[in-house]
C-alpha cells in the first residue's frame, strides 16, 4: 500500500575504490513484505551494494534508512540489532548441530547474558527455553525440523545453506539480505530454497533483498528488481518489465 513507510530506503549511494566508482548514485526502495532482487553482470556492484546495506562498507555519499532509522554509518552489529540480517554467499556452517547454530543466532538477542545462563538463574533458564522454542519454530519453517539435533556436517549442501538462512532468521529481522541463496545448488535444492523464501516472506512478513545470478529464481521470486551495470542502477521494475528493457538486454548481452 502507498501509505506504508518504506522498509528500506537506499538514496544516492556512492562507493569508490581507488578511483573506481563501484556504486554511482544508486537509489532504490524496498517496500515492506516484498522481495527485491539486485541483479547485474559481474563487477556491476551487487556485492558492494550488499556490503553497504549490512554496514561492512561505508558509502562516500548517500544514505540507507530502515523506516525512520538511519543505518548509513552504523557498525554491522548495530545494523543487525536494528533488524537487518544477512547471509553470506560462501560461508556454510559445518560445526555443531542445527540447534547449536540456531541458538548462536539467538544469542545476539539474549538479555540474560552468559554469566546468568551459566549460573542457571531462573530468568536465564526461562529465556533459554524461549530461545530453543523459537529456534525449533524457525527450523520447521525452513524445512530443517527433522534435522534439528543433527550435526550440520552430516547434512546435504542444500540443507546446510538453509541452516545459514535459518541462523539469520533467528535474529527475527525486519529485512533479510540474501547473498546468492541458490549458488552451488542443484535444481531440486533451488526449487526447495525458492519455496522456503516464499514461505518465510508469507509467514514472517519480512522484506527480502537478494543478490542473485540465477535469472529463473529472480523471475519466480522477486516483486521488484533493480539492475546494476558499472555501478549505476540502469533499470527498476517488475521482473517482467526489466527483462524486456533494452538497456538491460544491452548490459547482459554486451551489444
Ligand atoms: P558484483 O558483485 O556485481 O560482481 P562488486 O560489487 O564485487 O560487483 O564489484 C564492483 C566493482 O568494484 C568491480 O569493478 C570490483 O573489481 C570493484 N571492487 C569490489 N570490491 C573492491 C575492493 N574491496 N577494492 C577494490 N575494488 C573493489
Ligand atoms: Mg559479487
Amino acid at each position: 500500500p502507498a501509505a506504508a513507510p518504506p522498509a528500506l530506503d537506499v538514496r544516492g549511494v556512492t562507493v569508490r575504490f581507488a578511483g573506481l566508482l563501484a556504486l554511482d548514485d544508486v537509489s532504490f526502495t524496498v517496500a515492506p513484505g516484498t522481495v527485491h532482487a539486485v541483479i547485474g553482470p559481474n563487477g556491476a556492484g551487487k556485492s558492494t551494494c550488499f556490503n553497504v546495506l549490512s554496514g561492512l562498507y561505508r558509502p562516500a555519499a548517500g544514505s540507507v534508512r530502515l523506516g525512520a532509522a538511519e543505518l548509513t554509518r552504523l557498525a554491522p552489529h548495530r545494523i543487525a540489532a536494528l533488524g537487518v540480517a544477512r547471509t553470506f554467499q560462501n560461508i556454510v556452517t559445518t560445526q555443531g548441530t542445527v540447534a547449536d547454530n540456531l541458538m548462536l543466532g539467538r544469542h545476539a538477542l539474549s538479555h540474560a547474558g552468559f554469566a546468568a545462563s551459566a549460573l542457571r538463574l531462573p530468568r536465564a533458564v526461562r529465556e533459554q527455553r524461549a530461545h530453543l522454542a523459537k529456534a525449533r519454530e524457525i527450523a520447521e519453517l525452513t524445512g530443517l525440523g527433522a534435522h534439528f539435533d543433527s550435526p550440520v556436517a552430516l547434512l546435504s549442501y542444500g540443507d546446510r545453506k538453509r541452516v545459514e538462512l535459518a541462523r539469520a532468521l533467528c535474529l527475527e529481522p525486519r529485512v533479510l539480505l540474501l547473498d546468492e541463496p541458490v549458488a552451488g545448488m542443484n535444481a531440486a535444492e533451488r526449487v526447495r530454497m525458492t519455496e522456503v523464501v516464499r514461505e518465510i516472506r508469507a509467514e514472517l512478513g519480512l522484506s527480502v533483498v537478494l543478490v542473485e545470478h540465477d535469472m529463473g529464481l529472480v523471475m519466480r521470486l522477486a516483486d521488484e528488481v533493480t539492475v546494476l551495470d558499472f555501478g549505476r542502477a540502469i533499470a527498476h521494475g517488475t521482473p517482467d518489465r526489466v527483462r524486456r528493457d533494452p538497456e538491460v538486454l544491452r548490459a547482459y548481452l554486451g551489444t
